[in-house]
């Protein structure tokens, strides 16, 4: 039986790989205030800061590995008889490097840099600057590719498509407290499909899932595939 299937990813999948976030304690984010080093605001008082900052979120995403979630959505999209698209609101490149292949990454990526003047992107340095110009228009407009607050985030009207056939929705350890992610939910439910949440903790958004599994992904989302291809199979 084809199953398409939409898996929005977030930063609880990460953790496990020791990528933290702007909600742990400690950490490279506990140093900075989010309007200081996550919004165009930051950027423009001071872009050193702002590069620092994605320079070393970048070598440390670098250094780390995926782990048991990472690679069991791999298999899954190498395994299904159906489509499967993952919308990570991560910035690293852990599903990439676990092997899956049809990744949005809604909030932009570590990986990527983007000139703020003529809008091109390229593959960013492990260290950006202010003074690094733009390969193509030559400004001094260098900034990290990643969605701000504040920011739309990419690919809306793909994520909306994909939802749009998607007989299978879920959640991989996300707050659901960013918008527009935390509507997603709704929208699948809406057009029909199963929706389920894996996480930590039940999120905000949980009560729209028709199913809720709590545990960490690097258990929880292995055994979830495999009922999934089982399904599939059938
Ligand atoms: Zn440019």
């Amino acid at each position: 039986m084809r199953t398409n299937i939409v898996i929005l990813t977030g930063a609880g999948i990460s953790a496990e790989s020791g990528l933290g976030t702007f909600r742990d304690e400690g950490g490279l984010w506990a140093q900075h205030a989010i309007e200081d080093v996550a919004t165009p605001e930051g950027f423009s008082r001071n872009p050193t800061l702002v590069h620092n900052f994605y320079n070393a979120r970048r070598k440390q995403a670098s250094a780390a590995q995926p782990n048991a979630a990472h690679l069991a959505l791999a298999k899954l999209e190498q395994e299904l008889n159906g489509d499967l698209m993952i919308v990570t609101q991560n910035v690293d490149a852990l599903h990439e490097k676990a092997g899956s292949r049809n990744v949005l990454h809604m909030h932009g990526a570590l990986e990527r840099a983007l000139c703020n003047e003529c809008g091109h992107r390229w593959e960013a340095p492990t260290e950006m600057w202010p003074d690094d110009p733009c390969p193509r228009c030559g400004a001094l407009a260098t900034r990290p590719d990643v969605v701000w607050f504040g920011e739309i985030p990419y690919g809306m009207k793909a994520i909306s498509d994909a939802l749009a056939s998607a007989d299978v929705f879920a959640a991989i350890g996300t707050s659901g407290e960013v918008y527009p992610a935390a509507n997603f939910v709704a929208e699948a439910d809406g057009l029909g499909a199963h929706t389920v949440e894996l996480n930590l903790a039940p999120s905000s958004g949980a009560a729209h899932f028709g199913e809720v599994v709590l545990g960490a992904a690097s258990e929880t989302v292995p055994a979830w595939v495999n009922h999934e291809l089982t399904r599939n199979r059938a």
